[in-house]
Formats: structure tokens, sequence, C-alpha cells
């Protein structure tokens, strides 16, 4: 992923990180990105990975990303269990993200530092986080009361401790679906990415608008995360073929129309992210 990254940022294009939930998922990822030709991280969250088990998931990777023409990282997403950080790592996860970001900023940069420290000999990139995202993202809630941007001097002091590959600093998006109008913090995220020169990763992309994204992509977002949409549109595609269709009971018909509509939503990410042709 790192390298995807450092490509990304210095042309000004951003990958798209899509959070997979089985194969049906994994395969529309990976189809979209051939067709885009263009670079794509598959992400699990955490709990993802303990409902499948790490042998599984990294068997649907093997055989779609394997053969694949595309670079294709799979990563990680907000972990907070060094245990399974390690697991992935050794079962052939390429990145991991390690979020400590709900402990106090000492104990932060400790864990993040114990990653970096257990990733890098195996060449292994790490994501880091700083301030705290609000929404729901897997295990993790954080109350809109409790979340608060990233400070710029702490973001600048952790990244010159800790090097991680990928930077998450909060900077005003959400995880989830967006109740009014986003409020981003540009210059904040223009100061992070400028003076710690490491790809920030622009968590909460579901439902920002196109400007916003081509904002943040030139600001220094060089990864995108796009999950709430992917939950939406694997059971909407599910649904509405079945509500059309009720009587066949066809289940390969309903996985090929939660296929199709999986697949379309990333492909124009991909495209507006820039990253299409990039492979
Ligand atoms: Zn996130």
């Amino acid at each position: 992923m790192k390298n995807m990254l450092g490509k990304a940022a210095n042309k000004g294009y951003a990958v798209g990180a899509f959070n997979i939930l089985d194969y049906n998922s994994t395969k529309a990822v990976v189809l979209a990105a051939e067709q885009a030709n263009a670079p794509v991280i598959i992400q699990t969250s955490a709990k993802t990975v303990i409902f499948w088990g790490t042998s599984a998931i990294i068997s649907w990777i093997r055989q779609l990303a394997g053969p694949s023409s595309v670079p294709i990282a799979l990563h990680l997403d907000h972990c907070k269990d060094l245990d399974l950080i390690k697991e992935c790592i050794e079962s052939g996860w390429t990145s991991v993200m390690i979020d400590a970001s709900s402990k106090p900023f000492e104990e932060n940069l400790s864990l993040s530092r114990q990653v970096v420290e257990m990733a890098r000999p195996k060449d292994i990139t790490v994501e880091a986080e700083l301030g705290a995202i609000v929404g729901v993202e897997d295990d993790i809630h954080v109350k809109e009361q409790d979340a608060h941007l990233a400070d710029s001097q702490q973001a600048i002091q952790f990244c010159r401790e800790i090097k991680p590959d990928c930077f998450a600093p909060a900077i005003g998006t959400a995880h989830g679906v967006y109740k009014g109008e986003p409020k981003i913090a540009f210059d904040l995220l223009e100061e992070i990415a400028a003076k710690t020169g490491i790809p920030i990763a622009l968590h909460g992309g579901t439902g920002l608008s196109d400007e916003v994204f081509s904002k943040c992509i030139s600001l220094g977002c060089a990864k995108v995360n796009i999950s709430t949409q992917l939950k939406y549109a694997f059971i909407d595609g599910f649904v509405a073929y079945h509500n059309a269709n009720n009587k066949q009971y066809n289940p390969l018909k309903v996985i090929e129309a939660q296929f199709n509509q999986l697949k379309t939503g990333i492909v124009e990410k991909i495209e507006l992210f820039g990253s299409a042709g990039k492979a």
C-alpha cells in the first residue's frame, strides 16, 4: 500500500480503499479495479476478519487478486487489538491500521510504535490515527460530543516519532451517514499533509460531495475509505432484485444483482478519485 500511496500523493490522485464483506464484494472490488485499470485497496474491518477468519479471507484474495493485472493491497482497517494485527500480518495482509486514537496521546504513540516495529521488518504498511473521527466504525463508537479534530502540533510530533506510512488525522469527516453538511477542516488537513509529508487517509468517505473529495485529494489525501456505501449497495442490491422478482427464488441471480450494484458504485468512486488508468 505504501508504494501505491507514494505514487498517488506525487501525482495528485487518491487510491480507493473499499471495505469488503464476503467473497462477492471482494470480487466486485477486484473486477471494478480491473475495469478501471486502477490500483485498489481491499479493506477488512476487524469485525469482518473475526467473522470469517483470516484463512477464508486470504483464500478469496489469493484467488481473485493473485492473477489480477492491477496492483491490489489487503489492508486491515481500524484495529485496536495488537494480537489481531499480528495475526493478519502473519496471514498475508500487506497493510494494517492501528487505531489507538481513543487512548491518551502518549499511549497512542506507544501502541502505534509497537505496530510499526512489528510490521516494518516484514515490509508491511502501517496506518495510524490521531484525533477522534465521529460515528460508528466496526465496534468503535465515537459520540458527537466526544469527537475532536487532530491537533496540528501533536500530529506533526506523532508523525515525526512514529513515521507511519499513512496517517489518519481526524479532520471533521464522519463514519456512517452524514446528518447535514459535514464541516471539513481543510486548513488543518493542508497543514498536516504539508508539514508531515505523509500520505493522508480520508475516513468517512461515503456521502461527501465530489467537490469535497477533489479538494481533500488536492490537499494531500492519497487514500479514500469507502465502507458505508458498500454496506448499502450490498443490502439494497440484494433486496431490490428480490422485490422486483419475488417469485423467482434464484439465489445466483440475486448475488449477481448485488455484485453489479457494488461494482458500478466502486468504478464511479475510482474514477472520481483520479486513480483510473493508474495501475
Ligand atoms: Zn475509518
